[in-house]
């Protein structure tokens, strides 16, 4: 349905951003032009419009653009699964291990009803750390994760194999190698 070139050549790589010899791949071209927005958006609604979606969870920050998006036009509701200490209600939380260090996600404890079908959607898979977090949590609250999604995939991190083996399918639109 849709040219991953169309959208590759549209994401702008930023050299040595965070920090020295990271190759950073901006999607913000993408969401700026309206057309290429749309055709995003267009892409995984039509994926996902007859999968028997229940819910949409989006990772902070990137996530929640696109995820919001596609909930609304699925017709959805959307989750947002947030970095530590964002949410206010009651939680659930997942540590996970970075290169140096640790991070945490966390989802509200009501946020997913058991047994729902959940499309857990991010920007883009690296190492896969976040994405399999996120869908632990969600797997936590009873969710299914029926299937995750990205824009990029950096298969030469592993990340993508990572997350398939945690059972979890994974759709991206391009990849960067
Ligand atoms: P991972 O946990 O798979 O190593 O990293 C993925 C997470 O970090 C995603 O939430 C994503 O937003 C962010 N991230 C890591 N590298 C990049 C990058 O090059 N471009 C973008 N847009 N996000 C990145």
């Amino acid at each position: 349905l849709i040219d991953p070139g169309y959208i590759r050549d549209r994401i702008r790589t930023v050299a040595d951003w965070p920090i020295a010899g990271v190759q950073f791949r901006d999607i913000t071209p993408l969401l700026q032009d309206p057309k290429t927005f749309r055709v995003l958006v267009d892409c995984f609604v039509h994926r996902y419009m007859d999968m028997n979606v229940d819910v949409v969870a989006g990772v902070d920050a990137r996530g929640f653009i696109l995820g919001a998006v596609v909930a609304y036009e699925l017709n959805r509701g959307f989750v947002p699964v947030r970095k530590k200490g964002k949410l206010p209600f009651h939680t659930v939380a997942e540590e996970y291990e970075l290169e140096y260090g640790s991070a945490t996600v966390e989802l509200h404890s009501d946020a997913i009803v058991p047994g729902q079908r959940v499309l857990l959607i991010d920007d883009l898979v690296a190492t896969g750390g976040t994405m399999i977090a996120a869908a632990k949590l969600i797997r936590k609250l009873g969710g299914e994760v029926f299937e995750a999604a990205a824009i990029v995939d950096l298969p030469e991190l592993g990340g993508s194999k990572l997350v398939r083996e945690q059972g979890i399918p994974l759709f991206t639109v391009c990849d960067f190698s």
